[in-house]
């Protein structure tokens, strides 16, 4: 879709694939097909064809394997393994020889029109994976024909633009990436085409989608390209330079000072040490952990497995997206927390209640629908297997030890279902609890007996506490996760942590306030998790302190008996 808004300046549309702005001159790219030779050959040249053959297919694998050696980045090497693969098909190898020995074709011709009938097939399907597939075949067969015919690859690599294609095979992204390439712009692909993915993993903006890109932008033209908004601006008017420049710089200026914070050691000005983590809900955020020098997953949020598809019985799928998180953020940890369904986040609008906060909830709803809780704990203790040590289970919405000992049964009979099975566990996976509802915190030491750990949800806490609903804009004024009775609970889970030795964390939106986070370490706790973009200006806070200050803090808030109180107590600090 494109509008004229001037004379000059045109804006195309298409889906923001990476995110970032950047400034610079049109390259088109455009592949070229390598020209295959429609003669017959005779019988005593069959053999030396099919040797070309195989010889090209060893230097396209070397090709690759090179390329996967010079990578850090996962999912590039996961892509380009697969593309191996593929040239390792024993199908499509036999099929190529068939080709050159039964119908006397040359290799160049045997290839095309063996992987012809494969890319066709691929095709046909209009979008998904097997689509995607298609366009990294159709990247192998080019390749091999110009290996076959001795042809160096005439792929123009321009340095320092922004390229603009019709379309982008994963290798093409990534040997571009090494020209240090402004941005990409391609006609065709979705947001999780295999170049949009490795051009994310690779941090180079990208517009996909952009239909006629490459037929309405001219070479060396000067456009703009906004990966956040998915928009190319072409030959952009003074004024609209003027305000991206002003983007640009701010931007910089915001990713040089996380960077500045990030770069320094997790430790208040007297050396106390803490961890941060992020809670993250989707795919998508993990870039965001590596972008805010976030240690892990604190929350994993998995409701809207539950939610939003219609295969959340899906184990297979919730196995994938497990599996990523864990890929993404190694070696630290990743806390995955069981679905927090029901209340107000409900699957069937039949089950809806008359008091969804204090309904069936979380666990108390898992409990029930144990087929929802087996497969969901499969998907979990599977990928724990996989990366032992690393996963974490954490229960929502405990209110009753009597519930505690039912998951932990659940986790012990799948993990013995899944050990029969052949599967590999982690049989020291550590399950704990948010610390959510009032009676867990005031009972905190009972329940530190039972688990491994304990996370407290300020967010539910606070609510449940002073009886304020957490999304009643009417109250709104009511609730105050500086309230301090809040604090009181949060030193006695805190406490009961310490006394039982088990690591207390706080994942409610209170970790995020940088003065809180401050009160929290002067509390004890020194695990943190929060929304990845909160992460700077904690640890800023945290590491320009020290630990007694923070201390002395917390003794004040202790104090405290108002809201207002507790409130200019924090301003002051
Ligand atoms: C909380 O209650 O503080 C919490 C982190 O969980 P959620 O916000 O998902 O209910
Ligand atoms: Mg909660």
């Amino acid at each position: 879709m494109n509008n004229q808004t001037d004379m000059q300046e045109m804006i195309l549309s298409g889906a923001p694939a990476s995110p970032g702005i950047t400034v610079g001159k049109a390259r088109l790219y455009k592949r070229r097909r390598p020209m295959v030779s429609g003669r017959h050959i005779p019988d005593m040249d069959v053999e030396q064809h099919i040797n070309r053959f195989n010889r090209a297919l060893s230097v396209a694998e070397q090709e690759l394997q090179d390329l996967i050696a010079g990578q850090d980045d996962e999912e590039a090497v996961e892509l380009l393994q697969a593309q191996v693969a593929m040239l390792n098909d024993p199908d499509l190898k036999k099929r190529v020889e068939l080709e050159i020995k039964q119908a006397n074709r040359p290799a160049d011709a045997a290839i095309d029109q063996v992987f012809g009938v494969y890319i066709d097939l691929m095709e046909e399907h209009q979008e998904g994976a097997l689509k995607r597939r298609s366009l990294d075949l159709a990247d192998a067969r080019d390749r091999l024909i110009q290996l076959v015919n001795d042809n160096d690859d005439t792929r123009e690599i321009p340095d320092d633009a922004i390229l603009v294609a019709h379309e982008l095979s994963p290798r093409e992204v990534i040997e571009f990436s090494e020209h240090d390439i402004r941005g990409i712009v391609m006609d065709r692909g979705g947001i999780t085409s295999h170049a949009a993915i490795l051009a994310r993993s690779m941090q180079i903006p990208t517009v996909v989608g952009v239909e006629e890109a490459s037929k309405s932008i001219a070479a060396n033209e000067l456009i703009i390209l906004d990966g956040n908004q998915g928009k190319v601006i072409v030959k952009p008017s003074t004024d609209t330079q003027k305000k991206y420049d002003d983007i640009i710089t701010e931007a910089a200026r915001k990713q040089a000072k996380i960077q500045q914070v990030c770069d320094k050691p997790n430790e208040t000005v007297d050396g106390a040490g803490f961890t941060l983590r992020a809670n993250i809900e989707f795919e998508n955020e993990l870039p965001s952990i590596e972008r805010f020098c976030a240690q892990g997953v604190g929350l994993l949020r998995t409701e809207s497995i539950y939610l939003h598809c219609d295969h959340f019985d899906d184990e297979q799928k919730q196995y994938t997206f497990y599996g990523s998180v864990l890929e993404h953020t190694a070696p630290h940890p990743v806390i995955i927390r069981l679905f927090d369904a029901g209340g107000d986040k409900l699957f069937n609008v039949a089950e809806q209640e008359q008091n969804p906060f204090l309904g069936w909830r979380g666990i108390r709803m898992l409990l029930d629908k144990k087929t929802v809780l087996k497969q969901q704990l499969r998907a979990i203790l599977k990928a724990a297997g996989r990366y032992p040590g690393r996963l974490r289970i954490l229960v929502p919405m405990i209110s009753s030890l009597d519930e505690v000992a039912a998951v932990r049964k659940a986790v012990a009979i799948v993990q013995g279902e899944l050990q029969k099975e052949g599967e590999e566990i982690d049989p020291n996976v550590p399950i704990g609890i948010m610390v959510e509802v009032p009676n867990v915190a005031i009972q905190a030491r009972a329940f530190a007996k039972q688990v491994d750990f304990l996370s407290i949800g300020t967010n539910d806490l606070t609510q449940y506490l002073l009886a304020v609903d957490r999304g009643n804009e009417r109250i709104s004024g009511l609730y105050s996760q500086r309230h301090p009775a809040l604090w009181q609970l949060i030193k006695q889970v805190a406490d009961a942590g310490k006394e039982h030795s088990i690591p207390v964390s706080v994942c409610g939106e209170l970790a995020s306030d940088p003065a809180a986070a401050c009160c929290l370490l002067g509390m004890g706790i020194t695990e943190l998790s929060m929304t990845p973009s909160a992460l700077p200006a904690v640890k800023q806070a945290l590491c320009t302190r020290g630990i007694s200050d923070m201390q002395a803090l917390a003794s004040k808030v202790l104090e405290s008996t108002t809201v207002a109180e507790s409130e200019e107590i924090f301003t002051n600090f």
